[in-house]
C-alpha cells in the first residue's frame, strides 16, 4: 500500500515514520509513504496558500488552488482521497480495515487554519473522516491516526495477524477484557486464579465473561455525554 499525506509540516511526521510499528513497516516496505508539502503549490513568490474566508469570520482558510494542484500531482486512477475533518464521519475499526483492504493508494489531505475551500472537497476528495466530535488545531494527528488504524490491517506490517482480530472491536464481544503479565500479585492486587490454572477451556470461558461484562459497562457509559469531570 502507499499512503501519501499532504500537509504544510511534513517534517512532523518523520520521527513517527522512523519508529515503532509504521517505521518497521516503511523499512519492510509494507507501505511506502510520501511526505507533501501543499506549500511548494502556493502561489506567486511567496508561496501564499491561505486567504480570508468570503463573507467574513474569523481566521483564514486554506486556498483551493494550491491543494488541488498538490492533489493532482500524486493522484493516480488507483488513489483515494481522504480529506480528515471534524465534519467528516467518525473513523472505526471497520473503516480501518476496509480502506486497508479497497484502496491501494490512501492520500490524507491535513486541514489547517480554518479549513479549506470547499471547492477542493466537491473536486477530489472521496470521502471525509473524523476522528471524533472534537476540533484539533490540524489534520496532522488525525492523518497519523488514520494511518495507524490502517496500517494494522495491511499484510506484513503486524508479525501477528491473529493479533489484530482477537483486539477489541473485532472479537465477539466489543471490548477485549482484562490482561495480566507477570509479577503474579502487584500491590496487593492478584492475577486471576483461573490465569494460572493452565485449563484452556477455563481460561477462554473466563476472558469470554470479562470481555462482555466490560463491552456492557462501555454501551452504559456511551450512552452518556463525556462530560468534565472535576
Ligand atoms: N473550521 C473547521 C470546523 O469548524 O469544522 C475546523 C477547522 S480545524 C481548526 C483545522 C483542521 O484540523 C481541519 O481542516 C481538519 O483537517 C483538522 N481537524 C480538526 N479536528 C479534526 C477531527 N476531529 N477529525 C479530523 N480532522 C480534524
Amino acid at each position: 500500500m502507499k499512503v501519501t499525506i499532504l500537509s504544510l509540516f511534513p517534517e512532523f511526521f518523520e520521527s513517527m515514520l522512523q519508529t515503532s510499528i509504521i517505521g518497521r513497516a516503511v523499512r519492510n516496505e509494507v507501505c511506502k509513504i510520501e511526505l507533501i508539502n501543499i506549500r511548494d503549490f502556493g502561489e506567486g513568490k511567496h508561496k501564499i496558500v491561505d486567504d480570508k474566508p468570503f463573507g467574513g469570520g474569523p481566521g483564514m482558510l486554506m486556498k483551493a488552488a494550491p491543494i488541488i494542484e498538490a492533489i493532482r500531482s500524486v493522484k493516480t486512477k488507483d488513489s483515494h482521497v481522504v480529506y480528515l475533518s471534524p465534519q467528516g464521519s467518525v473513523l472505526n475499526a471497520k473503516k480501518c480495515e476496509c480502506l486497508a483492504k479497497s484502496h491501494k493508494h490512501l492520500i490524507l489531505l491535513c486541514g489547517h487554519y480554518e479549513g479549506i475551500d470547499q471547492r477542493v472537497i466537491d473536486l477530489e476528495v472521496d470521502e471525509e473522516i473524523s476522528i471524533g466530535d472534537y476540533v484539533l488545531t490540524s489534520g496532522m494527528i488525525p492523518a497519523l491516526v488514520v494511518l495507524d488504524g490502517v496500517l494494522r490491517f495491511v499484510d506484513g506490517a503486524i508479525g501477528n495477524k491473529d493479533s489484530v482480530y482477537s483486539d477489541s472491536f473485532h472479537g465477539g464481544y466489543e471490548l477485549k477484557g482484562a490482561q495480566y503479565t507477570r509479577p503474579a500479585t502487584y500491590e496487593g492486587l492478584a492475577v486471576p486464579e483461573v490465569l494460572q490454572s493452565g485449563n484452556h477451556q477455563e481460561i477462554a470461558s473466563w476472558r469470554e465473561d470479562v470481555a462482555k461484562q466490560k463491552s456492557l459497562k462501555r454501551k452504559n457509559i456511551n450512552t452518556r455525554k463525556a462530560s468534565c469531570i472535576r
